[in-house]
């Protein structure tokens, strides 16, 4: 017990001496609250998300420095698809005995890198021991004016449906984790390192180009889903439009089992977004001035809850409650 009371304090002084100023951020680490002030007339958006081992990772198929970054990563991604500026992070961390310091100090190395790299410092949190594993939870404190938020609820018929990057790259390298198999870093770092689109988010959001926007942690189909149903229209995805990387393509699957992959796999943080007919050349504009591909894989219909699958010249209804037959299947 006492190494874990020491570690927790030895933990604590190390973090604050790494972490940066901001000037939301009047008092981070060291009291027993952070005060923050926002830029006047912006509204505060929060969320939290959980990484626990056995459960979200696995130790032996992820080092501590890519664990950090990615836990990072992923509550930025929130933010990045309500298109807020992330302000201050907040990290709650269970750490077991078996873990080393030097662990400890590679996992604040990715998480503080990300943390800064986003405009964000890390304001606060909690250590203890733990006796099942290290548990992560970050909260992330982001903020934008009331008229540059953005929702799932917005999207309107007739509406382009966008999608960031490419899809389907962090199911394959968990599946091939789970196999033993080898995988090339550019897929491997997709799953262990996912890059939240946080200056894409933003950009989206302040333009009023999207005019709802989720960030792909589930799956598409499945954040797509919420989208139709905050907004109460349906969806016709051109399937083989599907943004595939040439890692994904260079593994050799059959085409239908790539774009079964884009539609069902998780953990992309890409940004799905919609935005009207009339965007279409900022929307280009936002990829080339962020380095980051933008595709438009279909349209919003108002046909309520309820996607069409265009592949191939075919169309396969799906309404949101029957669920996905994959194309790999026969369909
Ligand atoms: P308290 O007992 O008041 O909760 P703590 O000793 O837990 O205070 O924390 C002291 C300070 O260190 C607080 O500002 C807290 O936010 C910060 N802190 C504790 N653990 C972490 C962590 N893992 N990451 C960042 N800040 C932390
Ligand atoms: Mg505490």
């Amino acid at each position: 017990m006492s190494r874990s009371v020491r570690g927790e304090f030895e933990i604590i002084t190390q973090i604050k001496e790494r972490c940066q100023a901001s000037p939301v951020v009047q008092l981070g680490i060291g009291d027993d609250c952070a005060i923050l002030q926002l830029p006047p007339g912006e509204l505060l958006l929060s969320t939290t998300d959980m990484l626990i081992e056995s459960v979200h990772f696995r130790r032996d198929w992820t080092g501590l420095l890519s664990l950090g970054r990615k836990s990072a990563a992923v509550n930025l991604s929130d933010l990045a698809a309500m298109g807020a500026t992330p302000r201050a992070l907040f990290l709650a961390l269970a750490i077991p005995a078996d873990l080393i310091a030097e662990d400890i100090d590679l996992f604040f190395e990715g998480f503080l890198e990300v943390c800064h790299d986003s405009g964000a410092v890390l304001a606060g949190g909690d250590t203890s021991s733990s006796q099942a594993g290290l548990s992560i939870c970050v909260t992330a404190l982001g903020s934008a004016p009331a008229t540059e938020v953005v929702r799932r609820s917005g999207a309107k018929p007739g509406d382009g449906l966008y999608v960031t990057g490419a899809l389907g790259d962090s199911s394959l390298a968990l599946q091939w984790l789970g196999e033993g198999r080898a995988l090339p870093p550019e897929l491997l770092n997709r799953h262990l390192e996912p890059t939240a689109r946080v200056k894409a988010g933003r950009a989206l959001a302040r333009s009023g180009i999207a005019t709802a926007m989720i960030d792909v942690s589930d799956g598409l189909l499945a954040d797509l889903g919420h989208i139709l149903k905050a907004s109460l229209v349906g969806a016709c995805i051109q399937v083989d439009r599907l943004p595939l990387s040439s890692a994904l393509r260079a593994t050799g699957d059959e085409d239908s089992r790539l774009f079964d992959r884009a539609l069902t796999g998780g953990e992309d943080y890409e940004l799905l977004f919609t935005a009207t007919p009339e965007s279409e050349g900022k929307i280009a504009r936002i990829a080339s001035e962020n380095s980051l591909p933008i595709t438009r894989i279909g349209t919003i219909s108002m046909a309520a809850e309820e996607f069409v699958l265009e592949y191939n010249g075919n169309m396969y209804p799906l309404p949101l409650h029957r669920g996905y037959k994959h194309f790999s299947d026969g369909t």
